[in-house]
């Protein structure tokens, strides 16, 4: 399944991993925001659970797979 993380470029939150059915993901690629966040896609759990601890690590934040839909 392909996956999005989502980055929050003011780094307020913490990075969270979505599926691409959710809600939120839909939402970005309808109307993408890319002055607040940026959305990073992998093609699978595993590759985007190592993009969210690399963004996560780089920018001294935490991550986790989003309660919405994962
Ligand atoms: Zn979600």
């Amino acid at each position: 399944m392909v996956l999005y993380i989502m980055e929050d470029l003011l780094h307020a939150t913490e990075v969270k991993i979505h599926t691409e059915l959710c809600e939120h993901v839909r939402r970005h690629l309808r109307h993408p925001n890319a002055k607040t966040t940026q959305w990073h896609r992998a093609n699978d759990l595993q590759q985007a659970r190592e993009h969210a601890r690399d963004i996560a690590r780089n920018n001294k934040l935490s991550w986790r797979e989003a309660k919405c839909c994962m």
